[in-house]
């Protein structure tokens, strides 16, 4: 554990606060055999690592005194070395009359990142469903400009536990009413496929029945389109479900809603995508945000049918949440619906999905900006002209280069954007 002065978000703490940072690894990011191996170092049987696991992952503890049967002492080497848990504190709001909970949680350097649980009662047949929404990253580089995520600019990548612990919280809180969660989505903060590795543990751990325990029917990794990595997530199979952030089916405009359109085009994401499904044998979800006189027009639907006619695919169709600092709101309920006969016409597959948690700003990949400070009124001014223009362009089918960094210079909570700016030439492209 270090001492040092962290920069912080100007409305939570200042400019700069000095903050204690706990820099212990956590407990969970652990595979069994690096812990069943730290146990053998450290003089103990092999039983212990399981015993231990069993406090991680049946019994969610979240405290070095829930590590019983592990004799004292024991816990006492384990809580200098490790952390039980990542996330130091957790601040919940409820809306939608108690079926979304949106999590704040502190982690170990005082950053903030946010979850989200949502509650599906029974119904027709189908059990009750919780399903959390989890961050993979502290903000994000890829500054999509209607979500609020984007906004915040990119912080720093989360650790395998500090991933993990969000879902362990999550289960903990559904555990003292003596409910399961069942699905677990990677939608929250952050591009999940720009901290690749660090997600591809969590997952792993998820789905290992000595661990979590979920089936790889039950967990939804979601990226806005990192070819790179959807082809390294078809090299390691069918573990999960691939959501792929859409939100428009031409280039012009989706350089605008996605600025990582400029690395890599529709037409190669969704190349990766169909190769994935070929792959696993698994559905792809498109994510399509509808965003009122942007993205829902007639031709939008049809490019959209045309691109995916044929696909193993399911397109989910979502109201755009209302979020700061952008001129755009979610399309009328009548012209979603139209959008979607459109899309259904080719054969697709189509759902229209409510918001959750609008007015606690919690519904997934619109985690609220609203820790860090209110941009500069003439900021936000720029950044609406400037998106009204460019989407108006886009609209008449030019491509213009797009800026997004402006209002999240801003908001960073750490150090500048990483994809921001033009394109790197095809050889330079990260990751
Ligand atoms: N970065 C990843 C995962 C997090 S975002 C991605 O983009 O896929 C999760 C989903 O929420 C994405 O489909 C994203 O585009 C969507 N989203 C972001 N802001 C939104 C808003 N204001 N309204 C509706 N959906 C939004
Ligand atoms: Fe990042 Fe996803 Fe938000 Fe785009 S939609 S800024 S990729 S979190």
């Amino acid at each position: 554990m270090i001492t040092s002065a962290v920069p912080r978000d100007s409305a939570a703490s200042g400019p700069t606060a000095v903050v204690t940072v706990d820099d212990r690894p956590g407990l969970s990011g652990l595979d069994p055999e690096r812990l069943t191996a730290w146990f053998l170092a450290a003089g103990h049987p092999a039983y212990r690592a399981r015993q231990l696991a069993d406090a991680i992952w049946r019994r969610h503890a979240d405290d070095v005194t829930q590590l019983r049967p592990l004799p004292e002492d024991l816990r006492g080497r384990l809580d200098r070395e490790f952390r039980v848990d990542t996330l130091v504190s957790t601040e919940v709001r409820a809306a939608d009359g108690g079926l979304t909970e949106k999590a704040l949680h502190v982690l170990g350097d005082g950053s903030l990142v946010e979850s989200v649980l949502m509650h599906y009662p029974a119904r027709a047949g189908r059990r009750e469903r919780h399903t959390v929404c989890i961050s993979s990253q502290v903000g994000c580089a890829v500054g999509c400009p209607f979500c609020a995520t984007g906004e915040l600019g990119f912080g720093r990548d989360l650790t395998t536990a500090e991933i993990l612990d969000q879902v362990r919280w999550a289960a903990r809180h559904l555990a003292a009413d003596g409910r399961r969660l069942t699905n677990v989505v990677f939608m929250g903060e952050g591009e999940p496929l720009l901290n690749l590795d660090r997600v591809l543990e969590a997952v792993s751990a998820l789905a290992d029945p000595l661990r979590f325990g979920l089936g790889a029917r039950h967990v939804t990794v979601s990226t806005s389109g990192v070819v790179p990595g959807i082809r390294r997530l078809t090299a390691v199979g069918p573990q999960f479900t691939l959501a792929i952030s859409l939100h428009a089916a031409r280039d012009p405009l989706r350089d605008v809603l996605v600025p990582l359109n400029r690395r890599w085009p529709v037409s190669e994401v969704v190349a990766a995508a169909r190769d994935h499904a070929r792959a696993t044998g698994r559905r792809i979800s498109y994510e399509y945000t509808m965003i009122g006189g942007v993205n829902d027009t007639e031709a939008d639907a049809i490019a959209l049918a045309e691109l995916l006619r044929g696909d193993l695919a399911h397109i989910n169709l979502i109201p755009m949440n209302p979020v700061a600092h952008t001129p755009w709101t979610a399309s009328p309920m009548p012209a979603i619906e139209a959008f979607a006969d459109r899309v259904r016409a080719a054969g697709l597959s189509v759902t229209i999905r409510r918001n959750r948690g609008q007015e606690i700003g919690a519904a997934c990949g619109q985690l609220a900006a609203e820790h860090a400070g209110e941009p500069p009124p003439e900021v936000v001014a720029r950044r609406r002209e400037r998106l009204v223009a460019d989407s108006a362009a886009a609209l008449r089918g030019e491509r213009r280069p797009v800026a997004v960094a402006e209002l999240r210079g801003a908001h960073t909570l750490a150090g500048p954007p990483v994809l921001a700016g033009p394109p790197a030439p095809a050889g330079e492209r990260s990751p």
